[in-house]
């Protein structure tokens, strides 16, 4: 497993933080929707409409590193520096570019999703190529975490992936590379869109029989239900079916606190 640290922070001369001369502006936004079963495709629903309404959750800067945390693609202290060591913009910009490489790939998964990818969409793939080749990724040794997973390890040591977060840019390398993943290591013919109506979420289906509908029971499976009861029985009491559709609304969902 790849864990990723801080190694190399840059130091700029004292400057307002990222935001710090933002008015704040109450959120009204529902929280990020980690629903994908693949970090790829939940960079995807980094864009959605879950009540009807197109929500943008890297709207900035500072929403791309609250992301960024959620999906546990950086830790913390990573955030921390960067924001620390940002030029006031300079994250609102890298957020932009992060939106352009989200659409580009977004295009590629609608042109290729539901059937196995082939060596021939390598060319379609050169952009992503062109992130990743900036990485600074390398190895270390590191204590190995006390853990009881790793009581029974021959070693107090680990080799461990570290990447240097030489510039706010870094920010794209675990989104590329999350992509990468995805094209590389994960069945195409898996990916599909919710069949919710206007819902443009996508997710892997890993379910054992390959039935995956819903971006998540909880928000289109129900509405789906409800609609499709209300075709059935117009005008009949609706005790039965609101009953059913709450005893299915946990399943494949996973939604970000
Ligand atoms: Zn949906």
């Amino acid at each position: 497993m790849f864990v990723w640290h801080v190694y190399v922070l840059f130091m700029k001369e004292d400057t307002p933080k990222d935001g710090e001369h933002k008015l704040e502006v109450p959120d009204t936004r529902p929280p990020a929707m980690f629903i994908a079963d693949d970090p790829g495709l939940d960079f995807l629903n980094s864009i959605g409409t879950p009540a009807g309404t197109v929500i943008e959750w890297l709207a900035n800067g500072e929403d791309l590193l609250a992301w960024l945390e959620q999906a546990k693609l950086i830790d913390s202290a990573i955030a921390a520096a960067i924001r620390e060591n940002s030029f006031p913009g300079e994250l609102d910009e890298v957020a932009a570019q992060a939106r352009a490489l989200r659409e580009w790939f977004r295009e590629f998964v609608l042109t290729h999703m539901g059937r196995p990818l082939t060596a021939k969409a390598l060319d379609l793939l050169e952009p992503l190529n062109r992130v990743l080749e900036r990485d600074e990724q390398y190895r270390a040794i590191v204590a190995r975490p006390d853990h009881p997973r790793y009581h029974h390890a021959r070693s107090g040591l680990e080799l461990r992936f570290l990447r240097r977060w030489s510039t706010p840019n870094s920010l794209l390398l675990p989104l590329a590379q999350a992509m990468a993943h995805l094209v590389c290591y994960e069945d195409f013919s898996l990916v599909k869109g919710c069949e919710g109506k206007a819902c443009v979420l996508l997710f892997l289906d890993r379910t054992h029989a390959r039935a995956r509908r819903w971006c998540s029971m909880s928000i289109c499976g129900n509405r789906a239900k409800q609609a499709a009861h209300r075709k059935r029985s117009p005008g009949k009491p609706k005790s039965k079916p609101l009953k059913r559709a709450k005893r299915a609304a946990p399943i494949n969902s996973r939604i970000a606190p």
